[in-house]
């Protein structure tokens, strides 16, 4: 039988990869997808978003029936976690989705390769093959690295049942008492949220000044007030010195900003500082690939400067390390190799959500960024305060803030903090993709009472109309 030449061989079956693969397919072409892990799903659906936000529905849960009694609802102070079956709930979710991963590769006709796959070279004979450990080599006319990346760990640090990244502070046998996490974006900050819900006495070291620091500033202080006044102690501008085992946990020297060193004992910490892609031995010293500690270079098609080679998702140099980042690339470069049509992704109309409590939103340009790009910005700002869905819900916290051009009222970025933020970016990204102004926002009609209109009366107190202020 003559050996198969696919048009497309992806490496890694995350976000990035499996979307490929299935957009290949619906588009006609012959994909292969190949994995090293057991399942398919990378990091997002096995070790990222999809257990994370699990958790946080968890939290979400116990905190209402915490607040029981301010809705009316008796006897719901006493509640108990049931730690095994919180566990299985979050193992069955990844479970049906990554089983409904191997469903749609098998409709959409992809064939699974398991094994470490690396480049061997350019095109030879017009085709390039892969090398997959344990296996033939597989032969396609293009390839799509969708290798992903993995926690950064601390020098002189290695996971353990103690020093934990985002794998193992999934799986624990029970609640720690207590916690340190280090490093205060999305994923620290969430897990923080998530364990001190589940009663867990967390602190938090951000070396950066700020908590959040890629949000707009006001964001990060709204995050800070709420934190504190959740209990989870925050210290930002704090440099780790050193991080030591005791007899029943971990030791944390560090500094905050005022020179005062401090120590903080807890039973485990998470090291959540930043993720590092995965590319040192896939093969790219083998072609002519650029990149720069490890992040691959492509242009807007997600082509890499080897002629036929793609690459998405965490590894690429200059863009969010984000689920729905990899999608788009994924298909961006499957459309690109099937000759339909696509578009490049405009890395200013890119959703940045942070799930924790109280929810982050974004997208654009932050008030400051705005200021520093030398434009002329108004401000709107709505606090959910006013907003009768919020106080239904039981949730005030956070607001809207809307950055608009001063004279042609384009809307230059959304920011929110407050309940649901996750969901409501999404209009502002449509929004802002349509090139909708100020104006065209202020005739848009929202349903009422929803948290949808906080975005609304945000964007009318640009112009100080806001009618709920
Ligand atoms: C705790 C946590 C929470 C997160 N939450 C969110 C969120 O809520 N929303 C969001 O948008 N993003 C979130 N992210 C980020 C998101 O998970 C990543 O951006 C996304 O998974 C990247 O997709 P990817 O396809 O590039 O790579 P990955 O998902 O990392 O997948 C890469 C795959 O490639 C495989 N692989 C690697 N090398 C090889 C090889 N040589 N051969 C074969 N297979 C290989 C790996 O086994 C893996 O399956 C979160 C991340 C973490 C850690």
């Amino acid at each position: 039988m003559a050996e198969t030449i696919y048009d497309v061989a992806i490496i890694g079956s995350g976000p990035g990869g499996y979307t490929a693969a299935i957009r290949a397919g619906q588009l006609g072409l012959k994909p292969c997808l190949i994995e090293k892990g057991e399942r398919l799903g990378g990091t997002c659906l096995l070790v990222g978003c999809i257990p994370t936000k699990a958790l946080l529905f968890n939290a979400e849960i116990y905190d209402h029936l915490k607040a029981g009694k301010e809705f009316g609802i008796e006897g719901t102070d006493g509640a108990k976690l049931n730690w095994a079956t919180i566990q299985s709930r979050k193992d069955k979710i990844v479970l049906k989705h990554t089983k409904g991963l191997e469903f749609l590769m098998r409709k959409n006709k992809v064939d699974v390769v398991k094994g470490y796959g690396r480049l061997t070279g350019p095109r030879k004979d017009g085709v390039l093959t892969v090398e997959v450990q344990g296996g033939s080599g597989v032969k396609a006319k293009n390839v799509i690295l969708a290798t992903g990346s993995e926690a950064k760990m601390l020098p002189g640090l290695e996971p353990d049942d103690r020093v934990l990244t985002n794998i193992e502070i999934l799986s624990l046998k029970s609640i720690p008492k207590s916690l340190v996490v280090v490093g205060a974006g999305a994923v620290g900050v969430e897990f923080a949220s998530i364990y001190k819900s589940f009663d867990c006495d967390v602190t938090i070291l951000e070396m950066l000044p700020r908590l959040v620091p890629l949000e707009d500033e006001d964001l990060s202080k709204e995050l800070m007030r709420s934190f504190n006044k959740r209990g989870i102690k925050s210290f930002v501008g704090a440099k780790v010195e050193k991080i030591e085992k005791t007899k029943s946990g971990i030791a944390v020297n560090f500094t905050p900003p005022d020179g005062q060193q401090q120590r903080v004992e807890a039973e485990k910490i998470l090291i959540a500082v930043g993720r590092a892609p995965n590319t040192a031995s896939v093969g790219l010293e083998k072609t002519k690939i650029k990149a720069e500690r490890g992040f691959v270079y492509t242009d807007e098609w997600m082509e890499t400067a080897e002629p036929g080679i793609y690459a998405v998702g965490d590894i690429i140099a200059g863009f969010p390390q984000l689920a729905h980042v990899a999608f788009m690339q994924g298909m961006v470069a499957a459309a690109h190799i099937a000759g339909k049509p696509a578009r490049p992704l405009n890395r200013n109309r890119i959703p940045n959500c942070t799930y924790c409590e109280p929810q982050i939103s974004s997208v654009g340009m932050s008030e400051a960024a705005a200021r520093e790009a030398g434009r002329d910005v108004k401000i709107g700002k709505f606090p959910f305060s006013a907003n009768s869905k919020a106080s239904i819900v039981g949730s005030h916290e956070g607001f809207v803030k809307v950055v608009a051009d001063a004279q042609y009222g384009e809307v230059l970025g959304v920011h929110i903090i407050g309940p649901q933020a996750t969901e409501m970016i999404a209009e502002a990204v449509a929004a802002m993709d349509m090139e909708a102004t100020v104006d065209d926002l202020m005739f848009t009609i929202h349903p009422h009472p929803t948290l949808s209109e906080a975005m609304f009366d945000g964007i009318e107190n640009v112009y100080g109309l806001s009618i709920n202020i």
